[in-house]
């Protein structure tokens, strides 16, 4: 993929606040009033770049399902009279003609939108020959390939000024969070395109205002490009998401207190650990090339003797013992279980 990074011209206050994507407003365009009122209230923030959802893709039918094309005027009172650009989402190729023929300065895709090849596509035709910043939200589902599917199909049609957004992914179980996040998702997505501008939104994977900081936090920890978070003038009487949105004044203070770590430490302070890490790993290596030698050992005993290679009652002995001697260290049981089902693994292939 060939990809140029976004820039997004903000001055928010503390450190992330010029040198981060800060892109931010309500969940849904409700009203006029309302769109005017929060757009305001953030660029006194110092926010540039306002977010308005226009088409709400609730998951059940019968709620309020946005104003449609009733909020550009509102959304281009905000570019006129404010100065702000203005980001919305487009969710098929007839949404965003109108976001084009209205002039919106930004689009972005959501998540139940980027998890459909056929929508994905259809928006990507549309695109050809169009010259507009394009954010990719992860789809609902934890599948890389499909994401990077999405992204690849809005880059084949010519839109270079692409970017990608976290907002988490659809969990079966109850968490903390509404969507919990993936973050070696986000990780490998840099490894495999590192020019790709990747934003987080901590209020989809957040689901209640109280996390939003912490989640903050830890995209930048990660080294995310920038963040995109909900903020209402009234977040309580919002129509759509109203527990995880924040005030714009509450969002100002939030950014004003995020810490912005170094890329490379100024001295080699990781040295002494590193060179201890590395002797660690290379006895790991060698202890687990011993126990392999050892499995094939039992392997040949095994076949000489016409036994079973899989001994399953061994296996529940090595793994729990290892459970019990690792705790007393400090190690997470889900850890070593895991680490232990794929030595076992090998060990089994080496039996074979
Ligand atoms: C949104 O940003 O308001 C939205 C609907 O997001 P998602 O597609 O992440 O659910
Ligand atoms: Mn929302």
């Amino acid at each position: 993929m060939e990809v140029k990074p976004i820039h997004v011209a903000n001055e928010c206050p503390g450190p992330i606040g010029k040198s981060k994507i800060i892109i931010a407003g309500p969940c849904s365009a409700e009203s006029e009033e309302q769109v005017m009122q929060t757009a305001s209230q953030l660029k006194a923030e110092g926010i540039r770049m306002f977010r308005a959802g226009v088409w709400k893709p609730r998951t059940k039918p019968g709620g309020f399902e946005g104003v449609g094309k009733r909020g550009f005027p509102w959304l281009q009172r905000v570019q006129k009279e404010l100065g702000m650009q203005v980001c919305v989402e487009v969710g098929n190729a007839s949404h965003l003609d109108a976001v084009l023929e209205s002039g919106m300065d930004m689009i972005w895709i959501g998540a139940r939108t980027s998890t459909s090849p056929f929508a994905m596509q259809e928006i990507a035709d549309v695109l050809r020959g169009v010259d507009i910043p394009v954010l990719v939200k992860n789809p609902i589902n934890a599948d890389l390939e499909l994401w990077i599917g999405a992204l690849e199909r809005i880059n084949r049609s010519g839109i270079t000024r692409l970017g990608t957004i976290h907002r988490g992914f659809s969990a079966y179980e109850k968490t903390l969070y509404r969507y919990p996040p993936q973050w070696q998702m986000p990780i490998e997505l840099r490894r495999r395109f590192p020019e790709l501008t990747i934003i987080c939104d901590p209020s989809h994977i957040s689901g209640k205002r109280e996390l939003v900081p912490s989640v903050c936090q830890q995209a930048l920890d990660l080294g995310f490009d920038g963040l995109m978070i909900e903020s209402h003038c009234c977040p309580e009487e919002a129509l759509t998401d109203a527990a995880q949105q924040v005030t714009p004044q509450a969002l100002g203070q939030m950014l004003a207190s995020l810490v912005l770590r170094d890329k490379v430490p100024t001295e080699n302070i990781f040295a002494d650990c590193r060179e201890r890490i590395d002797r660690c790993d290379a006895a790991l290596v060698a202890l687990l090339a011993e126990r392999m030698n050892i499995s094939r050992e039992m392997g040949e005993l095994k076949r000489e003797n016409n036994i079973l290679v899989l001994q399953s009652e061994r296996y529940e002995k090595v793994v729990n013992d290892a459970v019990v001697e690792g705790a007393s260290k400090g190690l997470s049981e889900e850890f070593l279980r895991k680490l232990f089902e794929v030595i076992h693994a090998e060990s089994i292939n080496q039996q074979l």
